[in-house]
């Protein structure tokens, strides 16, 4: 595996979308063909045990999680914003800072017992993996195991994911929100 300084690759973009937010912008890490291959080969070696397939948020775990799937020759599962799949759905709600969001995924897309890997590009809080952690469950899925380009563990998501019975892997972390 190439030796890239991954977070070196990812740019920093001050108060995007509000006052007082970095925004960790991996635009920049895509742009760089051996970066991102070495990203995702990263992540499908912090998984030992291969599950029986990827569930990847939209939209940016959509990119991850679609590569990830494909390197490690399993299924994938989108967990996407209301309104968007066409089939029969399940659903969560959680709340944000200001106000509610949704994510919801096919009825039929996991099956009792399934081991699922729960991939996004960034774990900041961790309000949008428990929820997706959540309707997982909910559907019969095992979930315990995670993926992450990104963690920003001062903010405490990856403290929950794993106090929720879920292991956490990132292959950056950056300091403060
Ligand atoms: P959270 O639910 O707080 O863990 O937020 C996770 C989601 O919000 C991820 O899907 C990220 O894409 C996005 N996100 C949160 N904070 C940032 C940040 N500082 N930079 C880039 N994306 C972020």
């Amino acid at each position: 595996m190439s030796d890239i300084d991954l977070a070196a690759l990812v740019r920093t973009i001050p108060n995007y979308p509000h006052a007082g937010i970095l925004f960790r912008d991996i635009t920049t890490l895509l742009l760089n063909g051996p970066g991102f291959a070495q990203c995702i080969a990263q992540m499908a070696a912090s998984i030992t045990d291969l599950p029986d397939c990827v569930a990847a948020i939209e939209a940016r775990g959509f990119i991850f999680g679609a590569a990830l799937a494909q390197s490690m020759g399993i299924g994938l599962v989108l967990l996407r914003k209301q309104n968007k799949l066409p089939g029969r759905v399940v659903g969560i709600n959680y709340a944000l800072e200001y106000g509610i969001d949704r994510i919801e995924m096919h009825d039929d897309a996991v099956r009792a017992g399934q081991q699922v890997l729960l991939v996004d590009d960034l774990i900041a809080t961790g309000g949008t993996a428990l929820a997706a952690v959540e309707l997982l469950r909910g559907a019969g899925a095992v979930v315990t195991q995670s993926v992450f380009a990104i963690d920003l563990p001062d903010l405490g998501g990856g403290a929950r994911l794993r106090a929720a019975g879920v292991a956490v892997h990132a292959q950056m972390e950056f300091a403060g929100a």
